[in-house]
């Protein structure tokens, strides 16, 4: 177990962004003999390939013996996480500081992203195409970025605010450099000497240019030219997002729990790659999906409200043979319909703080095991894919089996609240599915809680269900 967490940590280190993460599975993937099916002509029983979406999504397939349209195992995770996105004219300058505007991506507490160490990661995309990358405050002797907050003492008006008000989004810009400041007397007596000097030499009156006063926010720019050969234009067509910085840790001092950003949902990514690259498919295909844009509705091509897992199927059945898939359309609908889906996403923890909004014996617990929801979905059950329970058995007999812990449980109380997951964009092509994942203690938080011992459990648990025939 020690192992497969030191892997998990340096999974959730090494990606922090879907571009990233997605960089991490596919070296991974390739490592474990999976190529890219666009270079494949041909498959049979036993090849392993991937099928990318914008270096943002990707779907691994382990062709099985039985037929294709028989349906799939598969696990689906997403690997996007909350965070705050540079805006698309982002810099600016005022009263010498240089800031980066963004707009937060995703459910947060805007409160708990002031006054901690950030990191810049993404990409800047310039007119010719080059991609430039930018992963700036993760290394020991990188700089890192924070957005600051009024300090308590003229804090009277903010803290009667309530807490959804307290930071507003517009304020949530990160400081990314400073300049020296002159005050008003220093920059007049210099201003009348350059207006002495010019009338001296015969020349024009000067004022306080637009230019003068941008002089921080150009110094700023220009390192980033410098470093990366970029201009302001080019973040026009760029993606930066700001994560947390700083490294996953054990927490405790018996180190049972893992402290890290982004743990909803790349614990459950994590432990659904290593559960499909450590398997073989030997009677159904097993199948990987790693998909963005959960946390804002699973919308745009890289999500699952798209037609990308149809599309991947596609490529597939286009590359069978006879023997293993029928005719094109109907075998990629037989195929998803007559699939098994754990759709891989983490469930909030039970919080004993906070133990009045949940029901204790409907709650998942840290160390609890993988956590199965029947359905998610909020106030009553409303937008949720409930599990049938003719399937639910099934996965219990192989998780028993195989002495997986694993435990059922709902959000929270009935009227606390809820949310949703990729279930149903799965469910939609008539597969079963369920959602199983691990619990978060502060999900969304910059920082989430998960235990170690529930990473290991769903490893063992979605290999399990990988075997389910
Ligand atoms: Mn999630
Ligand atoms: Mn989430």
């Amino acid at each position: 177990m020690q192992s497969l967490i030191e892997d998990y940590k340096a999974f959730l280190d090494g990606g922090k962004t879907e571009r990233r993460c997605v960089m991490e599975v596919l070296e991974a993937a390739e490592k474990a003999g999976y190529k890219d099916i666009s270079k494949t002509k041909t498959l049979k029983a036993g090849s392993k390939v991937y099928y990318q979406k914008m270096g943002k999504s990707v779907i691994l397939f382990n062709i099985g013996k039985d037929r294709f349209d028989d349906g799939m195992n598969i696990l689906g995770a997403h690997i996007d996480s909350p965070r705050l996105d540079a805006k698309q004219n982002p810099v600016y300058e005022k009263d010498g500081l240089v800031y980066l505007n963004t707009h937060y991506y995703g459910g947060i507490k805007k409160y708990q992203w002031v006054t901690i160490p950030l990191s810049l990661c993404g990409v800047v995309v310039k007119r010719d195409g080059t991609v430039v990358e930018v992963c700036v405050g993760d290394e020991p002797d990188d700089p890192v970025f924070c957005i600051s907050d009024i300090l308590i003492h003229c804090a009277g008006e903010q803290m009667k605010k309530i807490a959804s008000e307290f930071i507003e989004g517009e304020k949530l810009d990160v400081i990314i450099g400073s300049g020296e400041h002159e005050n008003e007397f220093r920059r007049e007596s210099k201003k009348s000497k350059a207006r002495k000097d010019a009338l001296k030499d015969g020349g024009e009156d000067c004022e306080d240019s637009k230019e003068a006063r941008n002089q921080v926010k150009k110094n700023v720019l220009s390192i980033l030219s410098e470093k990366y050969g970029f201009s302001e234009a080019d973040l026009q067509s760029a993606e930066i997002e700001v994560v947390p910085a700083g490294r996953a840790r054990y927490m405790g001092f018996d180190k049972s729990l893992i402290l890290a950003y982004g743990q909803d949902d790349r614990s459950c990514a994590f432990a659904s790659l290593r559960a499909m690259l450590d398997s073989k498919a030997s009677g159904r295909t097993l199948c990987c999906i790693l998909t963005d844009k959960e946390e804002i509705g699973s919308y745009g091509a890289t999500g699952m409200d798209s037609h990308l897992l149809d599309n991947a199927v596609a490529e597939v059945v286009a590359r069978l043979p006879e023997s293993l898939a029928g005719n094109g359309e109907l075998s990629v609908r037989r195929a998803l319909a007559n699939s098994f889906m754990l759709s891989s996403d983490v469930n909030a923890a039970f919080d004993p703080l906070n133990d009045n909004l949940y029901d204790r014996q409907n709650s998942s617990f840290l160390g609890g095991g993988l956590v199965f929801n029947k359905y998610t979905g909020s106030r009553g059950k409303s937008g949720a894919s409930d599990a049938n329970p003719e399937y639910i058995a099934q996965i219990r007999s192989v998780l028993d089996k195989a002495d997986v812990r694993y435990q059922f449980a709902e959000l929270a109380k009935v009227d606390v609240g809820g949310g949703g997951t990729i279930a149903h964009y799965a469910a939609a092509f008539g597969m079963q599915v369920i959602d199983a994942g691990v619990a978060v203690l502060s999900m969304h938080a910059p920082w989430e809680i998960t235990s170690a011992f529930d990473i290991a459990e769903a490893y063992k648990g979605y290999k399990a269900f990988l075997t389910l025939r």
